[in-house]
């Protein structure tokens, strides 16, 4: 059984096809230079619709983070368990991803780093420790 797979439409088609490359993007505001994430069609900060691509640096630290003990998906049974984190990117967006380490070895405001991974049809980012 594989993973559930997010489906890369329009609006998101730059984010995945820079983790195609390995590269984590993210929109910024052109009036405001506010970063966003999630995909977004307006600057939630300042309400303009003019959004450029850029790319981050694919650094952050963990804001928070859960231990996945139970099989939701038959796609993650080989994974479990696994971890489910927040992590507060240097550009400011937190995203929700896995985090590739031991549980035990997780602490909020540790620097991360983000890798990429298959799922289904695209690439999602997993953070390791940096
Ligand atoms: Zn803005």
């Amino acid at each position: 059984m594989t993973r559930p797979s997010p489906t890369s439409d329009e609006l998101s088609a730059p984010f995945f096809e820079g983790t195609a490359n390995g590269v984590l993007m993210l929109q910024r505001c052109r009036n405001c230079a506010k970063y966003a994430f999630p995909v977004q069609e307006i600057c939630t900060n300042c309400l303009e619709g003019d959004l450029e691509w850029v790319e981050s640096s694919g650094e952050g630290t963990l804001h928070t983070f859960g231990v996945m003990h139970h099989l939701y998906h038959p796609g993650f049974a080989r994974d479990l368990p696994y971890n489910v984190a927040v992590v507060e990117l240097t550009e400011g967006p937190r995203m929700s991803a896995r985090v590739d380490a031991p549980s035990d070895e997780l602490e909020v405001g540790m620097e991360l780093k983000a890798t990429f991974e298959p799922a289904g049809e695209v690439m999602v980012p997993v953070f390791q420790p940096a």
